[in-house]
């Protein structure tokens, strides 16, 4: 009865865990054939077919091959002697990573709160047409995208999000502030654009100030960057299993910058735009 309690290849006997030999060698077969390019559901099916069985009586699927390759203790952890060797467990964890899709597309709503001007990071007026499309119109600047779907904003969220899951090495500390100071110099620019017009509207210049003003407090406190940089990538780590999006925009997007050709880009907490 102990027994269905211990991870498949393992027992226990005189109360310890063993290796079992026979069930080590399907472990071992399970991981090569993953590295080597199979799948889960690839996997699941050829043990069946195989006639090898499995603890539970109604056989392989993907969800135990997933089990098998994601479980710690299969390396020799808490206290189980390693079935699989450190290089190769890691090499699968690597391309379960790669495979994953770990965020679902966020909702519009969650979305449009953050959705602002790639220009000067204005808010935007959204100009309905029909169905779920639109085109948006920055109340700052002025600047008008074509028409665009709302899902295939949500879309292109969802694609930098997984981009950044896959490639947590582009979020960095380093050369950010540099990023922040230009972006000011271009900010600061348009607010003396704006002086010089009799008809700018007083709030514009109210925003634009503002926004100036937070820029210049990111570039003079590094440690407060640093510590914003370390919370993405924290917030960023973690299982290949399925993340909520939204959650993940909350945490660590501060803007969504919509462009007028329709590209998107993220701004996140720590300043860097990705
Ligand atoms: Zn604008």
């Amino acid at each position: 009865m102990k027994r269905l309690s211990l991870p498949f290849g393992y027992s226990m006997q005189s109360g310890q865990i063993v290796v079992l030999d026979t069930e080590r060698t399907i472990v071992e077969r399970i991981y090569s054939e993953y590295l080597s390019g199979a799948s889960a559901g690839q996997i699941a099916t050829a043990l069946n077919d195989a006639g090898i069985a499995y603890k539970d009586v109604r056989g392989w699927n993907k969800n135990i091959v997933y089990r098998i390759l994601d479980d710690i203790r299969y390396r020799g952890e808490n206290g189980f002697p390693a079935l699989i060797c450190l290089e190769k467990w890691l090499a699968v964890a690597a391309r379960r990573k790669e495979k994953a899709t770990p965020y679902m597309e966020p909702a519009f709503q969650v979305v449009r709160k953050k959705l602002v001007c790639a220009n000067c990071e204005g808010k935007l007026t959204r100009h309905l047409r029909k169905n779920k499309t639109a085109w948006w119109e920055c109340r700052l600047c002025g600047r008008q995208t074509g028409v665009m779907d709302d899902a295939d904003i949500c879309h292109l969220i969802q694609k930098k999000l997984t981009w950044l899951y896959r490639n947590p090495h582009h979020i960095r500390n380093d050369g950010s502030a540099a990023q922040v100071s230009l972006e000011s110099v271009r900010l600061e620019r348009e607010l003396t654009r704006l002086l010089a017009d009799p008809t700018a509207e007083a709030s514009k210049l109210d925003a634009l100030a503002k926004q100036i003003t937070q820029l210049r407090y990111l570039a003079i406190d590094p440690q407060n960057h640093a510590y914003k940089t370390e919370q993405i990538l924290k917030t960023l780590n973690g299982t290949a299993s399925q993340k909520d999006a939204a959650d993940l925009l909350q945490k660590i997007v501060s803007r969504i910058l919509l462009d007028k050709n329709g590209s998107v880009q993220v701004k996140l907490i720590n300043g860097q735009i990705v």
